[in-house]
């Protein structure tokens, strides 16, 4: 086999390279460890319109709700309600989306092979592990799409995200205040350093943490005893989730014949977690990248450029703000709630949330607001936005 661009793992970062690279004329294969794409499932599904427009898919039979809204609970439980004029999000099922999203790389001429694992590379081939043994397949340019433990990563010697996350989630039976609202839970005996969710969908939740603190499952027990959690969620866990969650981009994502993309680059949004979004967009840039540098057009050095200038500053920002709210007390938390609960910063989170670019959103309370409120909770990153 002798192929100009090889993609290793077809999740929507590598389906979506893989699509590009075939689009723009190399000869591509997309390669999955798994018999099956889409699983094991790690991830809420919760992706926004945006986000859906970057994956240039319709509402397809993936779609499993439609959000408006958030719900946001501080420690004290006061309840800030952010409701959008229109639904901002989806709530997905992964599986059957990035399969979805692999026939379209088919249908632009990739190939697929299922239960092969990269093992390892040299120049100008690869080497993979399929039914037991050991096989060599040539590739001119290799994408490494294979998430968060990243092979290819390792292999090409590029270095790893800023941080790792854990996240943890089940589903269970959910009676959602509204069931197009997210609820979003904040507290340090929570979420450490970042915040719990329950996404409704079809009468279930999937109800689940992020913390860098360990080990997540501990904080899982006490997101059940939250108040809320614990009046809404109706009967036992039917599917649990475990994964990590890169933060902060690698600082080098391309060699002279390799490229990392989506959670293998840690191209994830540090206010939310969502990669899917991020790593649309860089994928993209990836697969036309590759296919131009495959017949000596460019050279890879441009993904790293055009990823950066497109989503760099975005992740940048979002990497401060996940500091600074990283280090609020419950105390501090509790003020910043009630900040945002104001009639007047309601209006303005209304009209400028967006869960793609929350530094739209941060700027313009920063030049309508009180500053000096957001000055004493987040300091720095505030600082660095004036
Ligand atoms: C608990 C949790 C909740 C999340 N919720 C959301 C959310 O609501 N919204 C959102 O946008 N994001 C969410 N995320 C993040 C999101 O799941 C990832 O950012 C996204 O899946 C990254 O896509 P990817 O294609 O880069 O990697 P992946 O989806 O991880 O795909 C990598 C693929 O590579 C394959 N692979 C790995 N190694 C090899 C190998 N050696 N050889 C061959 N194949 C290999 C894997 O089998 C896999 O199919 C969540 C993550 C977690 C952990």
């Amino acid at each position: 086999m002798n192929y100009d661009v090889v993609v290793i793992g077809a999740g929507p970062a590598g389906a979506i390279a893989a699509k590009y690279a075939a689009k723009n004329g190399a000869s591509t294969l997309l390669i999955e460890e798994h018999a099956s794409i889409g699983s094991p499932v790690q991830c809420t599904g919760l992706i926004s319109t945006a986000a859906l427009r970057e994956c240039e898919m319709g509402e397809g039979n993936f779609v499993l709700n439609k959000m408006r809204g958030a719900f946001v609970y501080a420690p004290n439980c006061e309840e800030l309600r952010i409701e959008g004029k229109e639904v901002k999000a989806y709530v997905i099922d992964r599986k059957i989306f990035d399969r979805a999203l692999v026939e379209r790389s088919l249908d632009a001429g990739a190939d697929l092979l299922l239960r092969n694992r990269f093992i390892g590379m040299e120049p100008g081939k690869i080497s993979v592990i399929s039914n037991g043994e050991k096989k060599d397949i040539r590739a001119g340019i290799v994408i490494g799409a294979d998430g968060i433990q990243s092979s290819v990563g390792r292999a090409a010697g590029l270095p790893r995200c800023e941080k790792i996350l854990s996240g943890i989630q089940f589903e269970a039976p959910y009676d959602a205040k509204d069931p197009e609202f997210v609820e979003i839970f904040t507290g340090n005996n929570i979420a450490p350093g970042f915040f719990g969710w329950a996404v409704p969908f079809q009468g279930l939740a999937r109800i689940g943490l992020a913390t860098a603190c360990a080990p997540a499952t501990y904080y899982l027990e006490n997101l059940l005893k939250h108040p809320v959690v614990a009046s809404r969620c109706r009967g036992s866990c039917t599917e649990l989730v475990m994964g990590g969650i890169p933060l902060g981009a690698s600082g080098k994502t391309a060699t002279e014949e390799v490229i990392l993309v989506g959670d293998a680059a840690g191209q994830v949004k540090p206010t939310s977690g969502g990669g899917i979004y991020v790593g649309a967009v860089c994928s993209r840039i990836a697969g036309e990248v590759a296919a131009k540098a495959s017949r000596k057009e460019t050279k890879l050095s441009e993904y790293e450029k055009r990823w950066r200038s497109a989503v760099g500053r975005e992740l940048g920002t979002g990497m401060r703000i996940h500091k600074s709210l990283g280090k609020l007390s419950d105390e501090n938390l509790n003020e910043f709630v009630a900040f945002l609960n104001k009639q007047e910063v309601r209006e303005v989170i209304t009209e400028y949330g967006d869960m793609d670019h929350p530094s739209v959103l941060l700027q313009k309370l920063i030049s309508r607001g009180d500053k000096r409120q957001l000055i004493k909770l987040f300091g720095v990153a505030i600082k660095t936005l004036l």
